[in-house]
C-alpha cells in the first residue's frame, strides 16, 4: 500500500459527507486495504448503560473514526499541496514516494 501512517490525505471519492476533506492518516490496515483518517468518517457509538452499585451510569456517546477504503483517498503532496498519484522511485537502495504532478518527495 502506498499510504503510510502520518500522511496527509484527501478523500476523493466515497460518501458525499467525507468527499474533499483532508486529514492525517492515523491507522493503516494493509491487508484490508483500508485506512483511518483523523476527522473523516466519524461514527457515533452509543455505549451501553451500565449498572454499578445500584447507580446507573449514563450511557455515553463515543465518536470514533471508522476505516475507509484506501482507494478512496489520495496522498496530498507537501510541495504542490494537491492530492496526487504517487510513483515509487529508488534513491540508492531506498524506495521513495514521488509526486506524479510535481516530482516532489512525499516522505
Ligand atoms: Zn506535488
Amino acid at each position: 500500500m502506498h499510504i503510510k501512517k502520518g500522511d496527509q490525505v484527501e478523500v476523493i471519492t466515497g460518501k458525499e459527507l467525507n468527499k474533499g476533506k483532508r486529514g492525517e492518516v492515523i491507522k493503516v490496515f494493509p491487508k484490508e486495504n483500508r485506512v483511518v483518517v483523523q476527522g473523516i468518517n466519524i461514527q457515533t457509538k452509543h455505549q451501553r448503560q451500565v449498572q454499578s452499585e445500584g447507580k446507573t451510569i449514563n450511557p455515553g456517546i463515543v465518536k470514533l473514526e471508522g476505516p475507509i477504503d484506501a482507494s478512496n483517498v489520495m496522498v496530498v503532496c507537501k510541495k504542490c499541496n494537491r492530492p496526487t498519484r504517487i510513483s515509487i522511485s529508488r534513491e540508492g537502495d531506498k524506495a521513495v514516494r514521488v509526486c506524479k504532478r510535481c516530482g516532489g518527495l512525499i516522505d
